[in-house]
């Protein structure tokens, strides 16, 4: 692993930096509801669209600049660094638009890419139900083939900024009586239609993240399946693992703004000095850099074998964690701010506590890690 960047890569990094600082997102209007909060985020992914850096590591052909993995993991590393927000779109623009590339037909791909990248059209990633989360191929969704068309009905649960969303990643079941992972199918089904009911869910943050659908008969006409009819693991395993893969930079760069912010509060209120503040800090720290060089590893072995690795599942297990120990020992150092509602402490001590739930639960990557990266026995279920 050779972590000096390149000439191409420096200039690469320098030309965004310059961009960034003469660009910059609009302000950031504060605490003024979710749909102000978003608005405001789906004009940041304008500018950045307008000025060819919505998406940098896209194919050109798709509209993005054809970056490499490090240049990509470069221009996560500078968002995080700028503290500007992330895209509004960020589940299409990392998990719908490169699932679309692999499996989706060339009518798919010419109609779906570019709105996603300008964010005319937002995507939600309709996985997760009430009795499959972790056990995703358990889930019951189900569509069946009505005409040239899927009716579709079912619950979907936990699905962020589906209020927002004109096209949802649905996977359904389509063949009942198949083994679970094979009887799945993936569609692209329009949100702007009354059989799709979206009820915003409140979170312990105050903002409404994510949703519940509730979908009674919806429409899905056959043309948007993605990857075939009972195909649907498959394309679902290509979303996945795009995201596990997509944020891993901006993640760590960010806990490491906010370890810095912690010192920084620590040090104003003579704090540093206390030995048991002092050694959290410490490990807190040691981590940090650990989860930086394996996020850098990681990126090694995708150039190296293609495809990224089960020790991703490793970087956002530590990462998770670590953030949730970063942001209660900043309660620990300001004291009833960070319990405070509205604070920028509260919010994040607050948020942190679906880390480790989000995008894999750590149980779950516990697992994978032990299975896959260790060569551990499988887990035989109780009886
Ligand atoms: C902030 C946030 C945003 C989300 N956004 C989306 C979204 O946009 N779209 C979407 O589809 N989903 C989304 N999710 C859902 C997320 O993917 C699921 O919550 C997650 O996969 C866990 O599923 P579950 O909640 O059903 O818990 P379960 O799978 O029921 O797990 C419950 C508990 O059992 C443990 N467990 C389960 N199986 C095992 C096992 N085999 N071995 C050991 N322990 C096990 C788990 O670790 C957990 O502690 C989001 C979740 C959060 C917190």
């Amino acid at each position: 692993m050779d972590l000096t960047f390149s000439d191409d890569e420096l200039a690469f990094r320098d030309e965004f930096r310059s961009w960034l600082a003469e660009n910059p997102p609009p302000p950031d209007p504060g605490d003024v509801g979710d749909d102000a909060r978003n608005a405001w985020r789906g004009a940041w992914q304008r500018q950045l669209y307008e000025g060819g850096w919505a998406a940098p590591n896209w194919p050109n052909e798709y509209g993005g600049r054809g970056a490499t993995l490090t240049q990509s993991a470069i221009y996560f590393e500078e968002i995080g660094r700028a503290r500007v927000p992330l895209p509004a779109n960020v589940l299409g623009i990392l998990l719908g638009g490169p699932t679309l590339m692999v499996w989706g037909t060339d009518e798919q791909k010419e109609r779906y890419l570019t709105p996603i990248l300008s964010a005319e059209e937002i995507w939600c990633q309709g996985f997760s139900e009430p009795d499959a989360g972790s056990d995703l191929a358990s889930l019951k969704t189900r569509a069946v083939k009505d005409g040239d068309d899927w009716l579709v009905t079912g619950q979907k649960v936990w699905t962020s900024g589906a209020q927002y969303a004109k096209w949802c990643m649905l996977v359904a079941r389509t063949d009942p009586d198949a083994p679970k992972h094979k009887g799945l199918t993936y569609f692209l089904m329009d949100m702007e239609q009354d059989e799709v009911q979206v009820r915003p869910l409140r979170q312990i943050t105050g903002e409404a993240e994510f949703n519940e659908l509730f979908i009674e008969d919806a429409r899905i006409p056959d043309e948007n399946v993605i990857g075939g009819v009972g195909n649907g693991w498959k394309v679902a395993l290509t979303t996945l693992m795009n995201e596990r893969a997509g944020l891993g930079f901006t993640l760590q760069i960010r806990l490491r703004q906010i370890l810095d912010d912690v010192i920084a509060a620590a040090a104003e209120r003579d704090k540093l000095d206390d030995p048991r503040i002092a050694d959290e800090i410490a490990e807190l720290n040691a981590r940090c850099e650990a989860i930086r060089l394996m996020a850098w590893k990681g990126l090694t072995d995708t150039e190296r074998y293609g495809q990224p690795g089960p020790e991703g599942s490793l970087v956002k297990w530590l990462w998770s964690e670590t953030n949730q120990r970063v942001t209660q020992l900043a309660a620990d150092v300001v004291g009833a701010e960070a319990l405070t509602a509205g604070t920028g402490w509260s919010y994040e001590l607050l948020r942190a506590r679906g880390n480790t739930i989000e995008g894999g639960t750590t149980e779950i990557l516990k697992n994978i890690v032990a299975e896959r990266v260790l060569g551990l026995p499988r887990l035989k279920a109780a009886a």
